[in-house]
């Protein structure tokens, strides 16, 4: 067992302390950045980082990131879910430790869309029609999720295939999940 135990802190929104839901913090008793990667592969990373050691996913429609020291989960109803999510995650932690030698481990988050790639298909007029200032932060949005391809009121039909075609190669549920509370 890599991960004994941890000292859990529920807090509300610094920013927004009239916001509905929670936050955790965990802190963990042990130092866990071994098991990152092999956890990374087993809940499926959204993103992993390096240094410091740090994974972050959705699970149980929550952002967590799960670093070294510490576990963060977002947007929590109640401390109730928090006690519920971490004590699966905890096991989900040990198992993956326990079953490291049949773990391929993950040190990459999933494959993001390329903005200049999005970019390259828009009109790039700057027109403004689509409610963005301009084409980039156009193509930011739809790299991002929240726009897609015939926002753009003026591309025309062969150009926005080309971005649906561009970004359906990428597991944008996954990629979207962490984006998306
Ligand atoms: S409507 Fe299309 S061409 Fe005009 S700014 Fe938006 S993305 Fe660019």
């Amino acid at each position: 067992m890599i991960l004994k135990g941890y000292t859990k802190k529920i807090f509300n929104s610094e920013c927004n302390p009239a916001c509905e839901g929670v936050h955790c913090i965990a802190k963990l008793d042990q130092d866990i950045a071994e098991v990152l990667p092999y956890l990374s592969a087993a809940l499926g990373g959204y993103e992993y980082l390096n240094n410091p050691p740090a994974v972050t996913f959705k699970a149980h429609g929550k952002p967590i990131a799960v670093q070294a020291s510490q576990i963060a989960i977002n947007a929590l109803r109640s401390e109730a879910e928090a006690d519920k999510i971490l004590s699966w995650l905890q096991r989900e932690i040990n198992e993956a430790w326990e079953n490291r030698s049949r773990i391929e481990p993950c040190y990459e988050g999933a494959p993001k869309p390329n903005l200049i790639e999005v970019l390259k298909h828009l009109p790039k007029t700057n027109c403004q029609k689509c409610n963005q200032p301009t084409c980039m932060v156009f193509a930011v949005r739809i790299t991002e999720g929240n726009l897609a391809a015939d926002d753009c009121p003026i591309l025309d039909k062969e150009q926005g295939n080309r971005i649906g075609e561009y970004m359906g190669r990428f597991d944008m549920e996954k990629y979207y999940s962490w984006l998306r509370p």
